[in-house]
């Protein structure tokens, strides 16, 4: 592969390659957002015409993240992030359902946004199954069935994993619930593939989805839930009864308004998004390979199994966090070690661990994942300073950390 000469103005920018983390705001969610501040500050709870526009912008917002998800707005719920949709899918379930059964299935690779409030319920006394995927980070349809019990209330899979870029057989997941335990509700953590693959929760025949605007490169602080109608879930946050009784608190308005626009943008690119990601992430894994040719990637071969967005690639006998830091300090390309909202830890991931990657091989991994903005000359520069940077690092080590051997 010819790897296009990089412009001073790449040479010299910081690569920012950390898109599974947050994304940079589209200036139309920026100037939208300034706005709803400025102008339209109103509460959308208020009668006035103030309050009325700040309705609309509501309502208005609601239907661009349902469409970007096939849902009808009416089942859109905004929360104050992804993390407090999941919490609400899987507590909310938990105790409206509990006199029907007090099981719960998930994967053991999902978000601990889902894996904690289902900790909290089992010391409450619920059960809890986690399936684990093959090694590929890919869960089987067969598994998830093998979990289920008569009293199984719930089953979260996320649609993607945001640590290795993973696509769930959702669908395929979705019927062998329907089949087994016909009562159960089924959730999806879609914070990862909304806006990066095409996802429609009524086609996949879900109950409840999650979301998060900045992922999509929009703002932080805002998420929604999918809630299919029909669908009752008991409240986790209660108050003045806005979002229909499902989330009270005054809705956070601009962030909402901020979340409509990067969800249209999303659903006007999608095509493109796809295939050029696409793209850029095949370039990207074959640049990585001339550049290092010891670099493992991990998580599925298949690219139709695979988001295409993230890239979780080890480098044996490196360690990832000085691997991460050597690029951040001195080539300027940022990228993390597992998840971000985990990185500070220092603990094995637990995806990579579900995975049964070997704990050295595990050490050594970064993730690299891409975003909208993401340019090729970007990804070309990122590739010579990944490479340089890991020679300089294994040369650092074999020398037994001689001066002289850059690290
Ligand atoms: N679910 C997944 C798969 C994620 O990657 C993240 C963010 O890292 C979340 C949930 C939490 O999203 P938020 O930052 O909106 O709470």
């Amino acid at each position: 592969m010819a790897v296009s000469r990089a412009t001073d103005a790449t040479e010299s920018r910081c690569i920012y390659l950390d898109n599974a983390s947050t994304t940079r705001v589209w200036p139309q969610v920026l100037e939208t957002m300034a706005r709803m501040l400025r102008e339209d500050y109103g509460n959308p709870s208020s009668r006035h015409h103030l309050g009325a526009q700040a309705r609309e912008a509501v309502e208005e917002a609601r239907g661009r993240v349902a469409a970007l998800v096939g849902a009808p707005p009416s089942c859109i719920y905004f929360t104050g992030s992804a993390t407090e949709a999941n919490n609400l899918a899987i507590l909310g379930t938990a105790y409206q359902h509990r006199r029907q059964g007090r099981h719960l299935v998930a994967t053991a690779i999902e978000h601990p946004s889902v894996l904690e409030p289902l900790r909290a319920l089992e010391q409450e006394g619920f059960e809890v199954s986690l399936v684990r995927p093959g090694p590929d980070g890919v869960v089987s349809p067969d598994d998830v069935a093998a979990a289920l019990r008569p009293d199984t209330i719930l089953v979260s899979v996320m649609t993607v994993n945001n640590e290795v870029g993973s696509v769930q057989p959702v669908e395929a997941i979705v019927r062998a619930v329907r089949a087994t335990a016909p009562h159960a509700l089924v959730h999806s953590d879609m914070v990862q593939a909304a806006g990066k693959l095409p996802v429609d929760v009524r086609a996949l025949g879900l109950d409840l989805a999650s979301l998060s605007a900045h992922k999509l490169h929009g703002p932080k602080g805002i998420g929604a839930l999918y809630v299919r109608t029909g669908v009752r879930l008991r409240p986790i946050v209660w108050g003045g009864g806005q979002e229909r009784g499902v989330r009270s608190g005054t809705e956070n308005v601009p962030a909402i308004a901020g979340f409509g626009v990067a969800a249209a943008i999303a659903r006007a690119a999608l095509p493109e998004t796809v295939a050029r990601l696409r793209g850029l992430m095949r370039r990207l894994r074959e640049g990585l390979r001339e550049a290092y040719p010891e670099v493992a990637p991990l998580g599925p071969q298949d690219e139709a199994r695979r988001a295409p967005h993230i890239l979780a690639a080890a480098f044996p006998g490196l360690r990832a966090e000085v691997l991460a830091s050597h690029l951040d300090q001195q080539e300027g390309v940022a990228v993390s070690i597992g998840a971000a909202c985990s990185s500070h830890k220092t603990r094995t991931s637990h995806v990579l661990e579900a995975m049964e990657v070997p704990p050295a091989l595990a050490a050594s991994a970064v993730r690299i994942s891409l975003g909208l903005m993401t340019t090729e000359e970007e990804v070309d520069a990122a590739i010579r300073r990944i490479g340089s940077a890991a020679r300089d690092l294994k040369a650092f080590l074999a020398s037994g950390g001689r001066r002289g051997a850059r690290a």
